[in-house]
């Protein structure tokens, strides 16, 4: 039932902090897979550079162990030792000191010309600058290289300004790729095969029949570690600005006029350039508190007079004549009650209701999951089977991938292999343009600068719930409900 693989070109591909935790987590282990799903070619090269002292061998044995402990598990019988030593065989590593000149040499005499030549700069953003310039010094990049950047792009509007300035002094916009992993996933994709590809959802799909929509990304975890640089950023930051973002854009935008990079980009941002400000009672920021053992957020950020949100819900009024009048409200913390990742379309009460009240009402909720069991449920109202009159129920019309594709489903890409092979693709269509990364944060910097000219305290929440309590207030005061985080 998946679609047919077809191999990308031969590349090389650098990454830059090949010996870091993402590269650990994601980045190698998903070359693996793609490598083993037949999409990377063994013409491919994948090489590591960092400050790191190894060698081929070193980097092999790095590669091995990261694979062994991240690698989705893949098809059993596809995954043999001979199969992983011929990915290792397709690496190599160059030490690298980004802000030095050591090293350049040899990584240009590695990376070949003839292929496609991308670098992924999976290090701080203080590094950009650096790499980029010597980069170009060094005659490795021509004008078809692409770079990848993650995120943070930017804490705010004046320094993503400053990131894309840098980046534009020695590449085209054309040649960046900037990583919001949320993209990649597969159920975002199919949303947009859902509205524009059927007939059924988009004349639905706008203020006359939707009456809200919302937008929940829910933890369970901690900052733990990450609790130092958390507390700089905040959730705002951390997952509103993009990830967030980027999906009410998939979902708020108009149909473009084809599915090219520019195309969907230029619709997502007139939506974020549509966004109202946000008033200040339509947010409620909150700060999970200690339970039993388990430390607060205070103490995991070693600041016990931190006021960064752990927690944000908020409503937005997206101004334009499709949305005008259905809200978006959006939330997203740590340590709440389950790990889950949804999107909710609540559409409006039928017209008139031709049934008695003991029949109940019923409201057709379109929910896209994008964790745990990515997929889509369509809640469709229909008679309750049996005697007893006419009684209405839910039943939802679910496309979970797993049921409809099976043993197939496990070869479905996780979202950093898709976007690693659209860079080598040259398809930006996934990745955000520079424009939109700064039209994010025009619209997020006088919200942060609001509640930190106010001192405003985030409110405390006890870890495994809801998050605190004014945050079901926003959504009740308007006779709305939160649905509920099941993981
Ligand atoms: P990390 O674990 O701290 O790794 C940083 C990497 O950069 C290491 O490989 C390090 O290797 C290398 N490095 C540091 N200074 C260097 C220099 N001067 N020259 C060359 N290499 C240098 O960080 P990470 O978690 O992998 O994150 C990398 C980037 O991805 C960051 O921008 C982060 O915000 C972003 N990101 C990470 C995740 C994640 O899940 N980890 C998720 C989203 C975004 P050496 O010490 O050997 O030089």
């Amino acid at each position: 039932m998946v679609s047919r693989v077809i191999p990308v070109e031969a590349f090389d591909l650098v990454i830059f902090g090949g010996t870091g935790d993402l590269a650990r987590r994601k980045i190698l282990p998903g070359l693996f897979r793609r490598f083993v799903g037949g999409q990377m070619p063994d013409t491919a090269r994948v090489i590591g550079a960092s400050r790191s002292d190894y060698d081929d061998a070193g980097y092999r044995d790095f590669v091995r162990s990261a694979i062994d402990e991240f690698a989705p598990s893949g098809r059993t019988e596809d995954r043999d030792d001979a199969t992983l030593d011929a990915f290792l065989e397709r690496l190599h590593f160059v030490t690298i000191d980004a802000t030095g000149d050591g090293g350049w040499k040899d990584l240009a005499k590695l990376v070949r010309k003839d292929v496609i030549s991308a670098y992924y700069f999976s290090v701080g953003p203080s590094l950009f600058g650096a790499l980029a310039e010597r980069l170009h010094k060094y005659g490795l990049a021509d004008d078809d290289s692409r770079i990848v950047v993650e995120k943070p792009f930017g804490r705010d509007l004046a320094s993503a300004k400053a990131l894309n300035a840098t980046l534009a002094e020695h590449f085209s916009e054309s040649q960046v790729y900037r990583i919001d992993h949320y993209l990649g996933k597969e159920t975002v994709q199919n949303l947009m095969a859902v509205r524009f590809g059927n007939m059924l959802f988009e004349p639905l799909w706008n203020a006359q029949y939707v009456d809200h929509i919302q937008i929940t990304v829910a933890e369970t975890v901690g900052v733990g570690g990450r609790g130092a640089y958390y507390d700089k950023s905040g959730a705002m930051r951390d997952m509103v600005q993009n990830h967030l973002m980027q999906l009410l854009c998939l979902i708020a935008m108009e149909p473009p006029s084809r599915f090219d990079p520019d195309s969907v980009r230029d619709e997502k941002l007139k939506v974020i350039r549509s966004l109202d400000p946000v008033l200040p009672h339509h947010i409620v920021r909150g700060q999970y508190a200690a339970a039993g053992d388990q430390p607060s957020y205070r103490d995991d950020a070693e600041n016990e007079r931190s006021l960064t949100e752990s927690f944000i819900a908020m409503k937005i009024n997206v101004s334009n004549w499709r949305w005008s009048g259905t809200p978006f409200y959006l939330r997203t913390g740590k340590r709440l009650k389950s790990r889950a990742s949804e999107i909710a379309v609540v559409f409006k009460d039928a017209p008139h209701l031709i049934f008695d009240q003991e029949a109940g009402t019923h409201r057709n909720i379109l929910t896209i999951r994008l964790q745990p069991n990515e997929g889509m449920t369509l809640g469709v109202t229909i008679k309750e089977p049996g005697p007893g009159g006419m009684r209405l129920m839910d039943v939802p019309l679910d496309m979970s991938f797993a049921d409809a594709f099976g043993p197939d489903a496990e070869d479905v890409p996780e979202a950093y292999e898709r976007l690693i092979m659209d860079v080598i693709r040259g398809n930006q269509t996934l990745f955000m343009r520079g424009d939109e990364v700064e039209a994010a944060w025009a619209w997020t910097d006088p919200i942060i600068e609001g509640w930190e000219e106010r001192g405003e305290a985030p409110k405390p929440y006890e870890p495994g719930t809801v998050g605190p309590e004014d945050a079901q207030m926003l959504m009740m005061r308007e006779g709305r409900r939160w649905r509920e985080i099941k993981g």
